[in-house]
């Protein structure tokens, strides 16, 4: 049986670039787009992936990858059926932003297989969507929404932001409410974080408090319960069987490949990412090895690590059987100490032989994970 694998493609366009956002991403010219489109394709054509895996999900991601013209993306799915073997049903996402989707662009997408969208909402508030700097409102958002049911897509991810600058329970609620009532597939539920180098960070932000911002997340876990969307990570939510493999896959360190501008992969326990650099990317396209930095083969306690604070973020948590059948040691050897300490405090539980975040606990994961840190 062949091994699964993951792909990621990234687009390191937007139209214009949101104050909160420090993603390799920005505006372009449309030649610009097009040449980066043109070595992607190259790199899509060059690199060698062994015939023993498959690959079970592909994300285009970004970026805008909405914003380049829809013909590439046709290219470079039809690249990848060609060159590797991709599994008859594997989950294909893009992420798109509103106001830059036409029919047109839809059609493309069908056709290509793109079987799941992740549009960029952030907030049912126009106010709010303002001051993050996105270029769209709500009801711009609400129309392509509607284009993308009509045109079939039935396999829907909309992410929205919590504590973002002025936001208070009151306004988060009404933005959970009207995206319910769209009745979305999934759902990602992220916290503002005020990264370094952005116009946020150079400003004053009338930011929530730490315990009203826990209040919100608290109400909002809660209301999604309701309306069936289930919690089965820290920030994403789905109707039953509609969760992201793609995501899955990652914390549950799936292996994956990732092509484009600074895209990482984790490959054979090996982890590296290509250059951030453009002019270096379009440069070195047709030799993706010129491409690779931060090469980095993982030990065995580094890959322990990891099995532990990825696989936690999930609501199931981690299996004891599976850590024992990767490293040949128990988990209890490796970390009895530390997951009984967090049990007994009722952050962690044992269940049928997992172990998970308490809901208690996921308030305070940040803490809990890195103490799987050795
Ligand atoms: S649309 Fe997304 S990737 Fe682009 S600038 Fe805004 S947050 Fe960043």
């Amino acid at each position: 049986m062949k091994k699964s694998m993951e792909l990621y493609l990234h687009i390191p366009f937007c139209v214009k670039k949101c104050d909160y956002c420090d993603f390799l991403s920005g505006p372009a010219p449309v030649s610009r787009q097009n040449e980066y489109c043109e070595a992607l394709l190259h790199e899509l054509t060059q690199v060698q992936i062994s015939p023993e895996y498959q690959v079970s999900s592909i994300f285009i991601g970004g970026g805008t990858p909405t914003v380049i013209d829809s013909e590439w993306i046709v290219c470079f799915l039809e690249r990848i059926r060609n060159r590797f073997s991709v599994e008859e049903g594997a989950e294909i996402t893009m992420e798109a932003n509103p106001g830059t989707l036409t029919g047109r662009k839809l059609e493309d997408y069908k056709k290509a297989g793109i079987n799941r969208l992740s549009i960029g909402l952030q907030s049912a508030d126009d106010r709010e969507l303002a001051l993050l700097g996105r270029i769209h409102t709500y009801e711009e958002f609400l129309e392509m929404y509607k284009m993308a049911r009509s045109a079939g897509f039935d396999n829907i991810n909309v992410d929205l932001m919590m504590a973002v600058p002025g936001q208070d329970l009151n306004s988060l609620m009404k933005t959970l409410s009207l995206t319910t009532a769209l009745r979305p597939e999934h759902l990602s539920l992220y916290s503002l974080i005020v990264e370094p180098g952005t116009p946020f960070s150079e400003r004053r932000l009338d930011l929530p408090e730490e315990e009203e911002e826990r209040r919100m997340y608290e109400e909002a876990v809660s209301y999604l319960e309701d309306w069936g969307y289930r919690q089965y990570e820290i920030s994403n939510f789905a109707r039953p069987g509609r969760e992201c493999r793609h995501n899955l896959g990652y914390w549950q360190r799936v292996p994956y490949r990732g092509f484009g501008l600074g895209a990482s992969s984790l490959m054979e326990e090996e982890r590296f990412s290509n250059t951030s650099d453009m002019e270096e990317y379009l440069r070195d396209c047709q030799n993706p090895e010129l491409l690779l930095r931060d090469r980095e083969t993982l030990s065995v306690k580094a890959q322990m690590e990891e099995f532990m604070f990825l696989g936690l973020r999930m609501r199931r948590g981690v299996e004891k059987r599976a850590f024992e059948e990767k490293f040949g040691v128990s988990m209890d050897e490796v970390y009895g100490e530390t997951i009984g300490r967090y049990c007994g405090m009722g952050l962690l539980q044992e269940q049928k032989g997992r172990v998970s975040l308490t809901f208690q606990g996921i308030s305070v994961s940040n803490r809990i994970l890195s103490d799987f840190l050795f």
